[in-house]
């Protein structure tokens, strides 16, 4: 397993989520854990290797591909997990995220590794703004993609964004990134351009010293987002509607999966529009329509 080396006594494990690695003597921290028992195993083997000792797993947020590797590193190393109270209860009871995206007992399709871990336990509950232990790490609240979602600043001037913004790529390949609360997020993308930091490490792009340009462009994607859905609303449309033509328009092909999330997204974007008056609901022939406000 490669570590890069950020500054001081913080390393990033770069893969399709980031992790973050916190060192203090033969102590560790990490920030978040990847998807799935594999990815904790990885991480267990090089700690193990190096004769350190797993101190706590900061999660910055309860979506599967951070906390996965949770349950995994926990019962194998007997390590501490902590988390905000909202995430917490999600990475505990990890059905939740499903049941959230499908507003019911979910099903089968959506019930997979990507929207539910296994379930583990979070011993240490924090605060999502200021330090919470030993180590000198500091959370940050980063509103907007999940429930409570945290960054995480180590004393090296080096911060976690967590999925706060996604790589150019990502955003290329998906053109809809998962949103819940998309005024939060979009201030979140404010406050972190007018942060310090000497390294910036989303857990889906790579580590950068200057996150502006990066901040731009998921700024831009979350308002195209948002303009389409609005334009959709001309002619009064369902939900699902505004989808499809969001799908048709950025040549989606999507998995059950990713249509739970990508429904999820048009509901934030259509709670934003609401809640600025430029959109309305009205029931019609049994349909929820979303029209567009005179
Ligand atoms: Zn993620």
């Amino acid at each position: 397993m490669e570590l890069m080396h950020l500054a001081g006594q913080s390393w990033c494990i770069p893969g399709r989520v980031n992790v973050g690695v916190y060192r203090k003597g033969e102590t560790v921290w990490i920030v978040d854990s990847g998807l799935d028992d594999e990815a904790g195993r990885k991480i267990a083997r090089w700690i193990e290797g190096e004769k350190l000792t797993l101190r706590r797993i900061v999660t910055t947020h309860s979506n599967a591909d951070h906390c996965g590797g949770n349950a995994f590193l926990r019962k194998r190393t007997g390590c501490s997990v902590a988390a905000t109270r909202l995430e917490a209860a999600v990475i505990e009871h990890p059905f939740l995220e499903p049941l959230l995206l499908w507003s019911a007992r979910p099903f089968g399709e959506i019930t997979n590794k990507f929207l539910q871990s296994k379930p583990s336990e979070v011993d240490q509950i924090i605060e999502n703004t200021g330090p919470f232990d030993e180590s000198e790490l500091e959370a940050l609240p980063l509103p907007g993609h999940f429930i409570d979602m945290i960054g995480v600043r180590t004393p090296d001037g080096v911060l976690f964004t967590a999925d706060a913004l996604f790589s150019e790529e990502l955003i290329d390949k998906y053109s809809m990134m998962f949103v819940l609360d998309v005024e939060a997020a979009l201030s979140t993308l404010g406050f972190l351009e007018k942060t310090e930091a000497k390294w910036f490490v989303p857990s889906h792009a790579r580590p950068t010293e200057d996150i502006r340009p990066l901040a731009e462009v998921n700024r831009a994607a979350l308002l195209r987002v948002s303009e389409l859905v609005l334009e959709r609303c001309g002619e009064p449309a369902t939900r699902e509607e505004i989808l499809k033509t969001l799908s048709d328009r950025f040549g989606l092909s999507m998995s059950v999966t990713e249509y739970v999330l990508n429904n999820a997204v048009v509901g934030g974007h259509l709670t934003w529009l609401r809640e600025r008056g430029l959109v309305f609901p009205v029931v019609s022939e049994g349909r929820l329509l979303w029209k567009k406000s005179p």
